[in-house]
């Protein structure tokens, strides 16, 4: 941890975990998740909150609709946002515009200007990975450190206006 200097830190100001850093534990995510169903329904926060952590990774005009995203799974909980994000599928393949139907996501607060954020009391390095999984406590437990770490994500890009 702090106190060990040779500890990699990610550039989200996380310390790695065994698996390396947050990118080491996000593509082990999106490579268990193809193989479960039931893992896969947190695909959306999961990338949301990746980028958002991790936003030189990202495309920038995307960001802020995937803060309004987090927002939303955080205020009316997965199912909801799964209605929203299968909605986005069918208009991107019927209209020729791309990016995100901002209609259920506009009441949302939009992205701070001032990122990234320098911490996140939550991280993807820090997710428990046992016995080669991220499930091995459960789909339920897995999707409450998925909503820590939306919340941690939120909650520290909203510090930004405050500061
Ligand atoms: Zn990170």
């Amino acid at each position: 941890m702090a106190d060990n200097p040779d500890a990699t830190e990610c550039d989200c100001g996380a310390v790695a975990g065994p698996l390396g850093v947050c990118v080491d534990y996000y593509h082990a995510i999106l490579s268990e998740e193809q193989t479960d169903p039931r893992m896969y329904r947190w695909h959306a926060p999961v990338v949301c909150a990746y980028l958002l952590q991790h936003p030189y990774r990202a495309d920038e005009k995307y960001l802020d609709g995937q803060f309004r995203q987090l927002q939303l799974y955080l205020d009316k909980g997965l199912d909801a946002l799964l209605r929203v994000a299968a909605h986005q599928v069918a208009r991107n393949k019927h209209g020729a515009r791309s990016g995100y139907d901002m209609a259920p996501l506009a009441v949302y607060e939009p992205l701070p200007p001032g990122g990234p954020p320098r911490h996140f009391r939550a991280t993807f390095c820090g997710l428990p990975f046992r016995g080669g999984s991220f499930v091995a406590d459960g789909h339920l437990t897995y999707g409450h450190h998925i909503e820590a770490i939306a919340e941690a994500t939120v909650e520290s890009w909203k510090s930004l206006q405050r500061a």
